[in-house]
């Protein structure tokens, strides 16, 4: 009886993970790892049912629980390694399952005695999560849900590998037919609940992480334009700055903005207005190093602040993008005309606070806008010359012709 009640604890436990994850990936519309560990922890219970419902005397009982339980393993490494974008190596898994089945069935063959069979089985499963520990450790980056992913598996591997010796030392040899009686049985189920608990409250932790960064990152995000929004921005600035005086590394702030917009909603319409901007939002990305912070900080401006890099080179930044949105053809315009943005940019003094900082670059803005648009001015610098775009004059035309 005692061991029945204690035998119910992990399949039940893995029925309501499973639930869990399933609820997580189907209403929360997570990631399709989330669908895998639900799988997992069905597979799982699966497995454990086996064991208990059928008669240990089956030869046969053993295979089918290695078979569910090996499928267990390899959909949750599947999980694991796809969450982190590592590859899962399913033919290393495979092989493990093969050699450790063909291992299995000689001992089931030649002796009654369980514990070469326990033994044989573990491995076969410690040996699936060194697999996966080397690819998660494989990995990029690690942050702190991660290191406590690899911590958690790597107690999983480990006792996969020391239970079974570890009770076979005490307990000696196992006769199938009192299995259940054993101390190894109750070690067995204290442990695989206790593991169960704590591997699926670590990945519950991580899908939930996950979601929440991900909500967190959509909404720091511009849907237009995919930048970052302006309050995204400005506290990246100051993340920016902090790092900037610690490391003494120079940055430069850039401002944009489109030329003669409102002209371009005017006669084009708003819709060809949004594609210019989006179309503005794709140039400053492909452009802009990953080091930097770009956001779209009103209708149609911009801001750029350029890490580790002085006024001159942030200069150059302004003209590539400049140069890219003059040639652009966007969706909505007629097919020969081209849109132009106007750009001020200025170097951080020593210490200064991003107020002053970006006062000084939006006034190489204003003056680029008096010097004629589509071109860059330095703050401080004296006016330039620079290229009259004729959307202004086709809207008043459109306007007198309204009129
Ligand atoms: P200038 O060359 O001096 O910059 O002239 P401008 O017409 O571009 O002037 P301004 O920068 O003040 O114009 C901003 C216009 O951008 C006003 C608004 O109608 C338009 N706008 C702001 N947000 C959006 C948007 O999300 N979509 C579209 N289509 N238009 C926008
Ligand atoms: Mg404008
Ligand atoms: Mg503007």
């Amino acid at each position: 009886m005692r061991e029945q009640i204690m035998g119910m604890i992990t399949p039940t436990m893995s029925i309501v993970f499973f639930a869990v994850f399933l609820i997580m990936w189907w209403r929360g519309k997570m990631g399709n790892y989330v669908l895998g560990f639900a799988s997992a922890y069905l597979l799982f219970a699966i497995g454990f049912g086996t064991t208990h419902l059928f008669d240990t005397g089956s030869p046969y009982v053993f295979h089918i629980t290695q078979f569910f339980y090996s499928l267990s393993t390899a959909t949750a490494i599947w999980a694991l390694t796809k969450r982190a974008g590592q590859p899962p190596y399913l033919g290393v898994l495979l092989v493990i399952y093969g050699l450790s089945a063909a291992t299995l069935a000689v001992a089931v063959l030649t002796s009654p005695d369980i514990s070469s069979r326990l033994i044989i089985v573990n491995v076969g499963y410690g040996a699936m999560y060194l697999v996966c520990l080397m690819s998660l450790l494989g990995g990029p980056r690690h942050e702190a849900i991660d290191k406590l992913i690899i911590a958690a598996h790597s107690v999983l591997a480990a006792q996969f590998m020391i239970r079974p010796v570890l009770t076979l030392l005490i307990e000696q040899s196992i006769p199938a037919s009192v299995y259940r009686q054993s101390v190894y049985y109750s070690v067995l189920n204290l442990s695989l609940a206790l593991i169960a608990l704590m591997s699926a409250m670590v990945l519950v932790g991580a899908c939930l992480y996950d979601q929440i960064k991900a909500v967190r990152e959509q909404a720091d995000l511009d849907g237009l334009t995919k930048l970052r929004t302006r309050r995204a921005f400005e506290q990246g600035v100051v993340t920016l700055l902090e790092r900037a005086n610690q490391e003494c590394a120079p940055v430069s702030l850039v401002v944009a903005d489109i030329d003669h917009f409102k002209a371009v909603n005017d006669v084009w319409g708003h819709q060809a207005g949004d594609k210019a901007i989006a179309q503005f939002g794709e140039i400053v990305r492909g452009t802009i190093r990953e080091t930097d912070i770009a956001g779209r900080i009103g209708g149609e401006e911009f801001c750029i602040l350029a890490w580790n890099c002085d006024e001159q080179a942030a200069v150059s930044l302004a003209e590539r993008i400049r140069r890219k949105f003059a040639q652009a053809q966007i969706e909505g315009l007629p097919g020969d005309q081209r849109l132009t943005a106007s750009f001020g940019v200025a170097g951080r003094g020593e210490g200064e606070g991003y107020g002053k900082l970006f006062a000084r670059t939006d006034g190489a803005l204003y003056a680029a806008k008096e010097n004629g648009r589509n071109c860059i001015v330095r703050d401080g610098e004296g006016k330039k010359r620079g290229v009259v775009t004729s959307i202004a004059e086709l809207a008043d035309k459109r306007h007198e012709a309204n009129a």
